[in-house]
């Protein structure tokens, strides 16, 4: 948490607000968050206007106009809000705020904070020249919601691991949690203790087609809201259609049978032993 879905809404959230607005200074409550040097993050981005706003895989991704970017890697609880400017670390923080960016448009001024309840996520700027070298060694696999089918065929099927832990591999295909792996597993019916290598190419089509139909359906309804997760204008409600993820022991919607809690690579894996092959 936050996937793909939900990144892509906070994205889409920012990208509606902040482009055009100027960055005029910045305030770091817990440092840590800010993975790049302090001073060379601060130098990089203050006095910069935001261009535009987007997800790669389940980072949202800032552009600057200077050609610099910086990245939020939003890990576990990582999520974005707007509110006054705080003016110092003593001032007025809402709860979890880790970093403020003042930003600043025509007759208008407003803070982002970065807030984030577990301190996992991390941002990153990059200088012009540095933006793309971080993107091609982050070695993200393709979005799953353009990829061509028969490169994500390609990609599943080069991997012997079981099916679940591949989804999770960000560079085999960028997007994926265990919210939308479980789901997406459910809904094509294939087991998550299966090796990829073992898929046909039908069955790898089928978890695509799946996987695409929940994320969409899940950005329309901006994500899902399982912890604490919101986006700048909300939370979301995809969590009411969940089928699988979080039910183990509950009976599977298809067939009555209890659905069954594993793990695969330390990772909370529900699934229907009897739908899912
Ligand atoms: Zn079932």
């Amino acid at each position: 948490m936050p996937e793909l879905p939900e990144a892509e809404t906070m994205a889409r959230d920012l990208q509606r607000r902040t482009p055009g607005l100027l960055i005029a200074d910045l305030l770091a409550a817990y440092p840590p968050i800010i993975a790049s040097d302090g001073d060379l993050f601060r130098e990089i981005l203050v006095g910069q206007t935001i261009v535009q706003v987007g997800r790669l895989g389940k980072l949202v991704r800032f552009d600057l106009s200077s050609g610099a970017a910086f990245f939020a890697h939003l890990k576990m609880t990582g999520q974005f809000a707007l509110g006054p400017w705080p003016g110092s670390l003593e001032g007025h923080w809402p709860p979890h705020a880790r970093v403020a960016f003042l930003l600043k448009g025509v007759g208008s001024t407003t803070t982002l904070f970065y807030k984030d309840v577990r301190k996992f996520g991390r941002l990153r700027a990059f200088a012009a020249d540095k933006v793309q070298a971080y993107v091609d060694g982050l070695a993200l696999g393709p979005d799953p919601l353009t990829v061509d089918p028969q490169i994500f065929h390609k990609r599943l099927s080069a991997q012997r691991g079981r099916l679940k832990g591949v989804l999770l591999d960000q560079k085999i295909v960028a997007g994926f949690g265990n919210i939308y792996a479980d789901e997406s597993l459910f809904a094509a019916g294939l087991s998550p203790l299966r090796s990829a290598a073992s898929l046909s190419e039908k069955e790898t089509s089928l978890l695509l087609t799946e996987a695409r139909r929940i994320m969409n359906e899940s950005i329309k309804l901006r994500g899902s809201t399982v912890d604490n997760y919101q986006g700048l204008e909300g939370g979301g409600s995809y969590q009411d259609k969940h089928q699988a993820y979080g039910k183990g022991g509950k009976p599977c919607p298809k067939c009555g049978q209890p659905f069954l809690k594993v793990a695969v690579l330390g990772r909370s894996t529900v699934y229907c032993p009897v739908c899912q092959n």
